[in-house]
C-alpha cells in the first residue's frame, strides 16, 4: 500500500473536505509503514475501512429568534466507528462548521477513544450555529430544537455526546433538558452535565489539566519538569482556561492567551486572582480577551496569533490549523522546545515536518487532549452505576490514563533513541480498533 495512491482515492471519494483529508493524511502516513509490515490489516481492508464512517447524519434545525423570526441551521452527527465501544465525541457550534470538519473529529475521536483505553467509539458532531451575540432564550430555543431531531440517533448504549467549541455547560444544560422530556427517562446520554443532575467532579477541568499533566510526563522523560517554563497558551475557553490553571499550579509562567479577535500578552505571567478575572470573562459575561489587556495594563495584539512570543513550551489549545509553516517556524526560532496540543489537529502538515526537523518534543492531540473525554467516560460509568466519585479520585485516575496514553506512544513511537509522539499516538490508537475489526469479521 502507497500513501499517496490511499490518499487519492480518499481525496476523491470525499471531495470538499481538506480538514478531513489532513487528518486521514496525518495518520496514514504512520499508519501505512505499519500496515505494510502487519499484513493481517491490509488483507482485511481495515484502513479504506476505518476511513469510511458508519452513518453521517444530517438535519435541518429551525428556531425562533427573539423577533419572533424563524431561523435555519444545519445540524449535524458522524457516528464515525462504534468498534470498541458506544459513540462519544463532542458536538461543535461555530459558524464555520462543516461536514468535513466533523468528520476530521470524528475520525481523530477514533484513535483518541482507543487510546484512553476505555470502551468508547468514535463519533461528532454539531452545527453551523454561532451561539455568539445570541441572547440566552435564543441559545435555549436553538438547543431545544437541535435536541429535537438529535435525540432519535443517540442514546446511553448507542452514542453519547459531549460539548466542544460553542458548547459548553449551559448548551449541554438546555440539551439534556430536552432529551429527558423526549425520552422519558433520566439517564447519562450527555456527558459534561451539571453535577447535580448526574455530572462528574472535574469534567471542566479534565481536557486542560490532561493536556499539562501530558506535558508533564514528556518533560519528565527529559528529566525536566514545568516548573519555571515559559508557556504560550492559545484559546481562552474550556481548554485553555484548566490549562493554565493547571500550568500555574505547577509553577510555571503563561504568558498569552487569545480569542479570535487577537491576543494579550502578559510578561509577568497569568496567576490565580487574572484567571479568575479570565474565568468571569469567558464563561460568565461572555466578553473578549480585549478586556483583559485593559485590565491588567498589559499588550492586546489585534487580530494576530501568539506565536511569535518567545517561549519554552507552546499549548495551542483554541482551534484547528492555528500554527501554520510559518508560525511553527517562528516557534522554533524563539527558543520553543516543546508543543503539547490541547485543541484539536491545530499544526497543519507542514508545521508538524517544521517540529519534526527541529527535534521538537510534539504531542498530538489525540494524545495530549484526550483528558476530556476520559472524564467523560468516568461520567458515563458513574452514571450506569448510580455513584458519584469524589473529585480526588478522577483526579488520580485521570493521571493514571493521562500517563498510560503517554507510555503507550512510548511504545509505538520509540525510534533510535528520540520518541515520536505522532507516530506512536496514530499506531498505538489504531492497532486496538484494528483488531476488534479483525476479530468481528468482514461487516
Ligand atoms: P471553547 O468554545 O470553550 O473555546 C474556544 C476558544 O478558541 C475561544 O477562545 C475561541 O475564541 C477560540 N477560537 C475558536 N475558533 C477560533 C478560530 N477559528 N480562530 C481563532 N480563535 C478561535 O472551546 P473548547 O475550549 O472546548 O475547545 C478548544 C479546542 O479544544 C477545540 O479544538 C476542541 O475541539 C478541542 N477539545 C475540546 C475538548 C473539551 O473538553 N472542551 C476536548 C478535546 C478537545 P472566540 O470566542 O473569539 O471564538
Amino acid at each position: 500500500m502507497e500513501l499517496e495512491t490511499f490518499m487519492e482515492d480518499v481525496i476523491s471519494k470525499n471531495p470538499g473536505q481538506p480538514e478531513f483529508h489532513q487528518a486521514v493524511n496525518e495518520i496514514a502516513i504512520n499508519l501505512i509503514p505499519f500496515i505494510n509490515k502487519n499484513p493481517q490489516y491490509e488483507k482485511a481492508s481495515i484502513l479504506e475501512r476505518i476511513v469510511e464512517p458508519d452513518r453521517t447524519i444530517v438535519f435541518r434545525v429551525v428556531w425562533e429568534d427573539d423577533e419572533g423570526h424563524p431561523r435555519v441551521n444545519k445540524g449535524y452527527r458522524v457516528q464515525f466507528n462504534n468498534a470498541i465501544g458506544p459513540y462519544k465525541g463532542g458536538l461543535r457550534f461555530h459558524p464555520s462548521v462543516n461536514l468535513g470538519i466533523l468528520k476530521f473529529l470524528g475520525f481523530e475521536q477514533i484513535f483518541k477513544n482507543s487510546l484512553t483505553t476505555l470502551a468508547m467509539g468514535g463519533a461528532k458532531g454539531g452545527s453551523n450555529f454561532d451561539p455568539k451575540g445570541k441572547s440566552d432564550r435564543e441559545v435555549m430555543r436553538f438547543c431545544q430544537a437541535f435536541m429535537t431531531e438529535l435525540s432519535k440517533h443517540i442514546g446511553e448504549d448507542i452514542d453519547v455526546p459531549a460539548g466542544d467549541i460553542g458548547v459548553g455547560a449551559r448548551e449541554i444544560g438546555y440539551m439534556y433538558g430536552q432529551y429527558r422530556k423526549l425520552h422519558t427517562e433520566f439517564t447519562g446520554t450527555l456527558t459534561g452535565k451539571g453535577l447535580d443532575y448526574g455530572g462528574s467532579p472535574l469534567r471542566t477541568e479534565a481536557t486542560g489539566y490532561g493536556c499539562v499533566y501530558f506535558a508533564s510526563e514528556m518533560l519528565n522523560v527529559q528529566d525536566q519538569t514545568l516548573e519555571g517554563k515559559t508557556c504560550l497558551v492559545s484559546g481562552s475557553g474550556n481548554v485553555s482556561i484548566y490549562t493554565v490553571e493547571k500550568l500555574i499550579d505547577e509553577g510555571a509562567k503563561v504568558v498569552t492567551l487569545s480569542d479570535s479577535s487577537g491576543f494579550i500578552y502578559d510578561p509577568d505571567g497569568l496567576d490565580t486572582e487574572k484567571l479568575s478575572f479570565i474565568k468571569d470573562l469567558k464563561e460568565v459575561r461572555r466578553g473578549r480577551i480585549s478586556e483583559y489587556a485593559a485590565e491588567f495594563d498589559c499588550e492586546f495584539h489585534d487580530g494576530i496569533k501568539p506565536w511569535k512570543v518567545p517561549c519554552d513550551i507552546a499549548f495551542p489549545c483554541a482551534t484547528q490549523n492555528e500554527i501554520d509553516e510559518s508560525d511553527a517556524s517562528l516557534l522554533v526560532k524563539n527558543g520553543c522546545k516543546v508543543v503539547c496540543e490541547g485543541a484539536n489537529m491545530p499544526t497543519t502538515l507542514e508545521g508538524i515536518k517544521v517540529f519534526e526537523n527541529a527535534d521538537i518534543l510534539h504531542a498530538p492531540s489525540k494524545a495530549a487532549n484526550a483528558g476530556g473525554v476520559a472524564v467523560s467516560g468516568f461520567e458515563m460509568s458513574q452514571n450506569a452505576l448510580g455513584l458519584t466519585w469524589t473529585h480526588e479520585e478522577i483526579d488520580e485516575k485521570l493521571h493514571v490514563i493521562m500517563r498510560r496514553i503517554h507510555e503507550q506512544c512510548i511504545e509505538y513511537g520509540k525510534q533510535n533513541g528520540t520518541i515520536d509522539y505522532f507516530r506512536g499516538a496514530n499506531i498505538a490508537g489504531f492497532v486496538k480498533v484494528a483488531d476488534v475489526m479483525l476479530a468481528y469479521g468482514i461487516v
